[in-house]
């Protein structure tokens, strides 16, 4: 049983309760539209699980499994369900798993029901701006024109039609109005909430993905410093025999041989630098091919 610490959570309980049911009912009707009459209890059985076995929702709706199929297969097309499939070992055949995709139920709800309201606006327009006649004994109704056309008599049984009255109708649309709009509300609100939950999710990868890149980074960074120093090491170690052997040349050459020797020091320093550079991407590309086999 669950317990309540507080009536307020009692209350938030109660009312997500409600919500629930009534999202549960607005994707019943759905499923009812687009699938025909008495599938909506699919909704019940699938809603807010996942791969359900096609046998079990066929037993549960005591419907064959093709009668099954053929619901599923309608809702599909529309993406509103999606399967994975297993071998059956034993049989050998393959058995459907079903999940109810809330999002795209919810998305198709809303078109469905703003479609209803651009509906409904429309025949209160024309109820509160037009005149309609009706006949009635034949329980039939005409707009102005096709009543104008037969000389305000009925076509069935030559009666004289009587103007309608609106109030009526305008009435009862104007509530199927506010009703489908505060569906339409409830299911933007859902619709949203979903939204807001995925691009947490997403927001949570990204981070992640940040954060191993800047390991990568820090990486990389003291791999191509030890490799800097090493190379330091060479160089210092390179220079300090160039320089004893200098030494002897040094008391046997006159200063225009010394400016020679210098520019080919040179020389020798950037040939240094060529290599340093070969090295770095060596080392590189060893880190990447190691991160990539890390993968
Ligand atoms: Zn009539």
């Amino acid at each position: 049983m669950t317990t309540f610490s507080s009536t307020t959570q009692r209350k938030v309980y109660k009312r997500n309760l409600v919500l629930l049911n009534m999202q549960v009912k607005l994707l019943h009707n759905l499923v009812e539209e687009m699938a025909g009459e008495n599938t909506g209890r699919i909704v019940d059985i699938l809603f807010g699980k996942k791969d359900v076995n096609e046998f079990s929702i066929a037993k549960k709706m005591e419907l064959t499994i093709n009668q099954v199929r053929n619901i599923l297969y309608k809702l599909s097309a529309d993406g509103l369900v999606s399967f994975i499939r297993k071998k059956d070992k034993r049989k050998g055949w393959y058995i459907y798993y079903w999940t109810l995709d809330t999002e795209k139920c919810l998305i198709k709800l809303e078109d469905s029901l703003n479609g209803k309201i651009d509906n409904l606006n429309h025949t209160l327009k024309s109820r509160e701006t037009k005149r309609f006649y009706v006949c009635k004994p034949c329980g039939i109704e005409v707009g102005e024109e096709k009543a104008l056309e037969h000389g305000f008599s009925c076509e069935e049984c030559a009666d004289v039609y009587e103007l309608s009255d609106n109030s009526g109708p305008i009435r009862d649309t104007k509530a199927k109005i506010t009703r489908t709009e505060k569906d339409s509300v409830l299911i933007q609100g859902e619709l949203k909430s979903i939204r807001e939950k995925k691009a947490k999710k997403r927001a949570r990868s990204d981070k992640k993905l940040e954060k191993e890149e800047a390991e990568r980074k820090a990486l990389m960074k003291e791999i191509r410093a030890a490799a800097r120093k090493k190379v330091a090491e060479a160089k210092a170690k390179a220079a300090g025999k160039e320089v004893s052997k200098k030494k002897v040349v040094k008391k046997k050459v006159s200063k225009k041989k010394v400016a020679k020797k210098v520019v080919k020091k040179k020389v020798v320093k950037k040939a240094v630098k060529k290599k340093v550079v070969k090295k770095k991407l060596g080392l590189a590309d060893r880190l990447k091919k190691k991160l990539a086999g890390k993968k």
